[in-house]
């Protein structure tokens, strides 16, 4: 069986505790090693063989899962946060289903949480904005037109943006083209829940300056928007006069 495995953020302890008990009984672990906190293969039992995908082609990765599965192992295919986004699981998945391999999918904690909560902070704040938008600008990977940060920006929305550290002066102007300002909050969040962790808190107009002051050009998120400081309304959920199916309110 093949289980692929959200590691979780990066910290160790941030992996659920069944991507753990998985980790425990794997024989084999392709881990995707640019992003995967080698801590999490200490979880491995003895004899576990360990593979990094980072020097392997997609092709070299399904053979040694095909000769893992062949070999009766239980396999787990390690991936940064949670494997549905920008994970690159499909392809895998659908060539495994080709080849009558087995598989499962064990979620895990994304970066765009590890990062709020390295920030303390919430994306949905009532009287702000309720909706987050997960996102990429269009690098070496293209992106639909209809995608693009530009045609996203007139939202105003709570924006993570993933995989666009190299394009800060894109991302800054693509957003301007919308409802966001010069002014509007931003920040960039490095290796979020790692030991290194950085926050670098400015304004989208400063983004490239901001990367570039402190020497981020990677694994890192971008998160745009006025939840990071702008003024919100208290929830309706946990008013006094506020009834709920499990709370009878103080005002009718
Ligand atoms: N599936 C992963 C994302 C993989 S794409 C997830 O759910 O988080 C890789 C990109 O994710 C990186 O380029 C970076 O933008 C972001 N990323 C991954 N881990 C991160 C972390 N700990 N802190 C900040 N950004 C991270």
């Amino acid at each position: 069986m093949v289980y692929f495995v959200g590691a979780g953020p990066g910290a160790a302890d941030l992996i659920t505790l069944r991507g753990k008990a998985l980790l425990e009984k794997a024989d084999m672990v392709i881990y995707a090693g640019s992003l995967v906190n080698p801590a999490l293969l200490e979880y491995t039992k003895d004899g576990c063989h360990i593979y990094n995908s980072a020097r392997m082609t997609l092709p070299e990765v399904l053979d040694t899962i095909e000769g893992g599965n062949g070999a009766g192992m239980d396999i787990v295919r390690l991936h940064t946060g949670d494997p549905c986004l920008y994970g690159a699981i499909q392809e895998q998945m659908d060539a495994l289903k080709e080849r009558e391999i087995p598989y499962e999918v064990c979620p895990g904690v994304s970066s765009f949480c590890g990062a709020a909560a390295a920030l303390k902070t919430e994306y949905t704040l009532p009287g702000l904005t309720q909706s987050v938008i997960i996102a990429r600008a269009e690098g070496r990977t293209a992106v639909p037109d209809r995608e693009r940060l530009s045609a996203l920006a007139g939202h105003g929305a709570a924006m993570v943006l993933f995989l666009s550290m190299g394009l800060t002066e894109q991302v800054r102007e693509e957003l301007l083209a919308g409802a966001y300002r010069e002014d509007t909050p931003c920040a960039i969040v490095y290796k979020a829940t790692w030991a290194e962790e950085k926050i670098v808190r400015g304004t989208l107009g400063r983004l490239p300056q901001m990367a570039r002051e402190n020497g981020i050009d990677r694994t890192a998120l971008i998160l745009v928007g006025d939840f990071l400081e702008g003024e919100y309304a208290l929830s309706r959920l946990y008013a006094p006069d506020f009834s709920t199916a499990f709370r009878r309110g103080t005002g009718r």
